[in-house]
């Protein structure tokens, strides 16, 4: 019929399936792949998880996922059992195992349900990677996203050199204490400068049988398999990471596509711009408090969607941001504080009231461009380390777990942008570091490092630029049908 006709004329529309990890930090990075694809005319189905789906309607409105002509979201369940508390952040070991054990099969079940147009290829986090076995059964291309660093990738892929080496694993708890984590780690193909302490804090654990040991070297193992690998990082910033995963065979093509907030960002804006997936209402007041604030006044206080600290670390943390004396914006989730309820001590709240503002969780991009603020308190989530670079802004950082501190060693002694504060955090070792980000020498330089990194960013996110022309060659050479 003339239908039949008219379908074999036109070229079948691409369609890609988006299969995120189902954690803030990956959600927003695969949303930004997503959104690219969109915009070159892929139809999309993006995967969330009903716990996600479920808790991004309860929070947004249904509208949140509702998407948009060729845009459309489906679940799959992850596996693990109902919580009472269904706005916190669950559990990452546990979600880890659960999707790794459970998911394959929902997985494969939602690819063989999504025929309009018909699949054409799957683009996956890696610590999903179940998913290559139902994509590569359809014979389809099938792109991995690495949502962290590129150094903490190396990190992980060298555990067997720490374990020769006999760094790896911890061998009694003292050693976490007695100095054995200084150790210089050298001649590591593709890191500079390492200490054991520096890599990734998963492989640093005192068990052998570790669970996230196991899991980290099974899905990393597997981007060798993958048609492709994205990162989310550019090349004058990792290019020597990424040349070392090329050379040591760790993925058949690889594309840096970062930051993937700036090759994703839309101007004019489009309906697609208007789509997020914050699993936490931003609020929104945050921005016009900052809009009242003197530029390059004010301290941005923000451990992003997993790090949990203990009561006293947080009252450290407030006393150290009230004897500093400056205006401070600080994210308290509400789940922030270890089995317990944030309480900050009342002294603290009428000594900083009209100077402080505290939010349970903002818009951090745009509070990061914002150009009152002059400093970001972070942990140094991979998200975080690049959003600061590209609004400019130094660090202290404070990493808490996973590719954090190879993020903050990078940050502090390769990139110029950041100081370290100690795990064992002081109030006064707090507001000394904002001293001296604000008013020192060595926060100077750090600033003017900070906005480089930002030239550059923007550099390579234009058209012409090299995260740019990747996505030009992804979609070209490894995305789109070969016909
Ligand atoms: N984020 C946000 N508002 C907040 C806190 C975090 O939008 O109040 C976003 C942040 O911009 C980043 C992500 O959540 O994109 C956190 O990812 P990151 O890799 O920095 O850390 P993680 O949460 O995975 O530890």
């Amino acid at each position: 019929g003339s239908l039949g006709s008219a379908a074999q004329q036109q070229p079948q529309q691409p369609h890609a399936v988006c299969l995120p990890y189902p954690a803030q930090g990956h959600i927003t990075p695969m949303l930004n792949v997503a959104k690219l694809l969109h915009a070159r005319g892929f139809h999309v189905t993006f995967v969330n998880t009903e716990y996600n789906q479920a808790r991004l309607v309860r929070t947004r409105g249904a509208a949140a996922v509702a998407g948009l002509p060729g845009f459309r979201f489906a679940t799959i369940p992850d596996g693990l059992p109902p919580s009472e508390d269904d706005d916190v952040t669950q559990d990452i070991p546990s979600l880890c195992k659960s999707t790794t054990e459970t998911c394959l099969g929902p997985f494969r079940r939602l690819l063989a349900d999504l025929s309009d147009p018909p699949v054409t290829c799957v683009v996956s986090d890696v610590v999903m990677g179940f998913s290559i076995d139902a994509t590569k059964e359809l014979g389809l291309p099938y792109v991995q996203l690495w949502t962290a660093s590129t150094i903490s990738f190396l990190g992980y892929r060298h555990y067997h050199l720490l374990k020769s080496r006999g760094l790896a694993p911890l061998k009694s708890v003292e050693q976490l204490t007695n100095g054995f984590l200084d150790t210089a780690v050298e001649d590591v193909p593709g890191l500079r400068n390492m200490r054991f302490r520096d890599f990734p804090s998963f492989i640093r654990s005192t068990d052998p049988d570790e669970y996230m040991v196991g899991y980290v070297l099974q899905e990393t193992g597997r981007t060798a398999g993958a048609s492709a690998v994205i990162l989310n990082t550019f090349d004058e910033l990792e290019g020597e990471a990424v040349a070392a995963m090329r050379s040591l065979g760790l993925a058949r093509k690889v594309y840096t596509l970062g930051p993937l907030p700036l090759l994703a960002r839309e101007d004019p804006p489009t309906p697609r711009s208007a789509i997020s997936l914050s699993l936490w209402k931003e609020e929104e007041e945050c921005l016009r408090w900052l809009d009242g604030r003197d530029p390059g006044s004010v301290v941005y206080v923000n451990f992003g969607s997993i790090t949990v600290m203990t009561s006293e670390q947080l009252v450290e943390f407030a006393w150290g941001l009230a004897n500093s004396g400056r205006p401070f914006l600080w994210i308290i989730r509400r789940d922030l504080v270890r089995g317990d309820t944030a309480v900050l001590p009342p002294e603290f709240l009428s000594e900083t009231a009209g100077r402080g503002l505290m939010a349970t969780w903002c818009p951090q991009q745009a509070v990061l461009d914002h150009p009152a603020v002059a400093a970001f308190l972070t942990h140094s989530g991979w998200n975080s380390t690049l959003e600061a670079m590209c609004g400019g802004v130094p660090v202290i950082s404070w990493p808490f777990f996973a590719d954090q501190q190879t993020n903050c060693r990078y940050q502090c002694n390769e990139w110029g942008v950041g100081m370290e504060i100690d795990s064992n955090v002081r109030r006064d070792a707090v507001a000394s570091l904002i001293a001296e980000l604000m008013e020192g020498e060595q926060g100077k330089e750090m600033r003017r490092r900070a906005l480089e990194w930002r030239d550059k960013a923007i550099e390579v996110a234009k058209p012409g630029g090299t995260s740019h022309r990747n996505f030009d060659d992804l979609v070209r050479n490894v995305l789109l049908p070969k016909n």
